[in-house]
């Protein structure tokens, strides 16, 4: 069974820069099983409704604004997978998975993926977030994923744990993690080894630093995908860690070995 994976992308910059960050994930995909596919669930794709990408050639989507030219010219150009695609439509159901046509790749999938697989030669299929649903809607869709983890599919969620850009030092000095992110991570880290999920489901639950940390829903939803493929005997750990500008986790989350 493979793993499954979450991934602070943070700074769209990571996509083409050599740094700690991007080391890590590259260590990540060589000591990884290599996957027959992988189904991305972004934060970046989070709209009303669920899709799935169905195209065998998915396009490489820039959704950022005022990134050097370079960045625009990165082209991550795995192909799709309509079989897998069908295949989540099938473990979903009842519940409508659109298919969608229009989307690709966006950067939280291939700013990652390009150090993880830097060959792109693993087909991708890209999973919406529905904005309309309440957080259980999302771990209960990881539950219903899992099985893919036996058919040799990794799933990766890609946003952040911690994702403040009002609080976001966005000058050139480094910044020290603030303390309500430093708390945030730490209890939501230690609920994760403690396999004690229920609190990170409700998270809105946990007090003036998950509002801080979580002030809007869509970097931190793609870890309830990861934590609801969970598996009983499946061990948690973080092999990426990191607070950028003060207020942007980069912590990695591998559930499963
Ligand atoms: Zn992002």
């Amino acid at each position: 069974m493979l793993p499954t994976l979450f991934f602070g992308h943070g700074n769209p910059m990571n996509a083409i820069t050599e740094n700690g960050y991007t080391a890590a994930w590259r260590r990540i995909g060589e000591s990884t099983p290599k996957p027959k596919a992988i189904l991305a669930i972004s934060a970046h794709w989070f709209v009303p409704g669920t899709g799935v990408t169905v195209s065998t050639t998915p396009r490489t989507i820039h959704d950022f604004g005022g990134f050097p030219a370079e960045l625009y010219q990165v082209q991550y150009p795995a192909p799709g997978d309509p079989a897998l695609a069908h295949r989540i439509q099938r473990l979903l159901s009842p519940l409508n998975v659109r298919s969608d046509h229009s989307w690709g790749l966006d950067h939280g999938t291939w700013s990652v993926l390009r150090h993880v697989y830097p060959a792109a030669d693993i087909p991708v299929v890209q999973l919406s977030i529905d904005e309309t649903q309440p957080p259980p809607f999302h771990f209960a869709m990881g539950e219903k994923l899992a099985p893919l983890r036996e058919e040799g599919v990794l799933i990766i969620g890609s946003g952040n744990l911690v994702h403040n850009l009002h609080a976001y030092a966005w000058g050139e000095h480094a910044r020290d993690p603030y303390d309500w992110a430093v708390r945030f991570e730490t209890a939501a880290r230690q609920l994760m080894l403690a396999g004690d999920l229920e609190p990170l489901v409700n998270y809105e639950r946990l007090g003036p630093d998950a509002v801080l940390s979580v002030p809007t829903p869509d970097h931190y939803l793609p870890l309830l995908y990861v934590l609801g493929a969970r598996q009983q005997e499946d061990l948690i750990r973080f092999p990426v860690e990191g607070v950028e500008g003060g207020s942007i986790s980069m912590l990695s989350v591998q559930v499963g070995d």
